[in-house]
């Protein structure tokens, strides 16, 4: 990708990053929840991680951006080693975006707010141009007219597209999306995929958990079916959702599709 070096860049200049996940082990307790995972996304790749509940993928999307610590193995982003002993949190949390089924939204702040407060906090961007970006990233997910808002005057739908644009603000490498739309009305689904569908054109690297199959298959490069804390089969869409081969993969379809 050639990038034009102008001060304003264009909105849809993503600067995405490539993930190297390596032999990574997490456990609770005695619960060995990740067993030695190895996942190699190349940048701009839109990888959607499937799997029964309980099998990981959260807790595989938190190592990746420390809301937990791995026992052992490495994660990469682009440059950036996201499991260096002396990691910089304030650089991973510019490298690594997150989205969350429950949105996260700090209730007490607007929009605009909440799409601010981590660029002058961590980035520290003036309020001028923090706010600028923030009408950039709002515009981005079209939510521009709403920026003095409050969450709770905002749809599910809204809600999360505010965070997506919260975390653009950052202007992150890489987007982790956990179940970013299973907590939505049905009719607010729609438009929070169709951002995310945009913003992989653009070449944004996305590591997403989903059920949305339909998804999976239209805009995902790769689908990793997890089970059990391990990859079991990894493909193009086209294979692991239409032709799975492991027995657990296709159990799990025939249960969610
Ligand atoms: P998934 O997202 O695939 O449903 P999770 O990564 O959330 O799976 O959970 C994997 C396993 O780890 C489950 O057995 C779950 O109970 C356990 N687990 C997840 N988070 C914690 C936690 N904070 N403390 C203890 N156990 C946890
Ligand atoms: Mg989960």
């Amino acid at each position: 990708m050639t990038t034009q070096q102008t001060p304003a860049a264009p909105v849809s200049a993503v600067d995405a990053a490539g993930v190297t996940i390596a032999g990574l082990n997490k456990s609770y307790g005695a619960n060995h929840v990740l067993r030695g995972i190895d996942l190699e996304i190349a940048p701009g790749e839109v990888v959607c991680l499937i799997g029964p509940s309980g099998s990981g993928k959260s807790t595989l999307l938190r190592c990746v951006n420390l809301l937990e610590t791995p026992e052992s193995g490495t994660v990469q982003v682009g440059e950036f080693t996201v499991t260096d002993e002396d990691v910089d949190l304030d650089a991973l949390r510019q490298h690594v975006g997150m989205v969350f089924q429950q949105f996260n939204l700090f209730p007490h702040l607007t929009v605009m707010g909440n799409c601010t407060v981590a660029q002058t906090k961590v980035l520290k961007r003036s309020a001028a141009e923090a706010r600028e970006v923030a009408a950039r990233q709002l515009a981005r997910v079209g939510l521009g007219e709403l920026a003095e808002r409050y969450p709770d005057q905002l749809s599910g739908g809204q809600q999360q597209r505010v965070a997506i644009a919260r975390a653009l603000a950052m202007d992150p490498q890489l987007m982790l999306f956990d179940e970013p739309t299973s907590a939505l009305d049905p009719e607010t689904v729609g438009e929070v995929l169709s951002i995310m569908r945009h913003l992989a054109e653009e070449g944004m690297t996305m590591l997403v958990v989903t059920h949305e199959m339909g998804f999976a298959r239209e805009v995902a490069d790769r689908v990793v079916f997890m089970d059990g804390g391990v990859v079991m089969e990894s493909g193009p869409a086209s294979a692991v959702i239409a032709d799975p081969q492991e027995p657990r993969t296709q159990d799990f379809l025939r249960r969610v599709l």
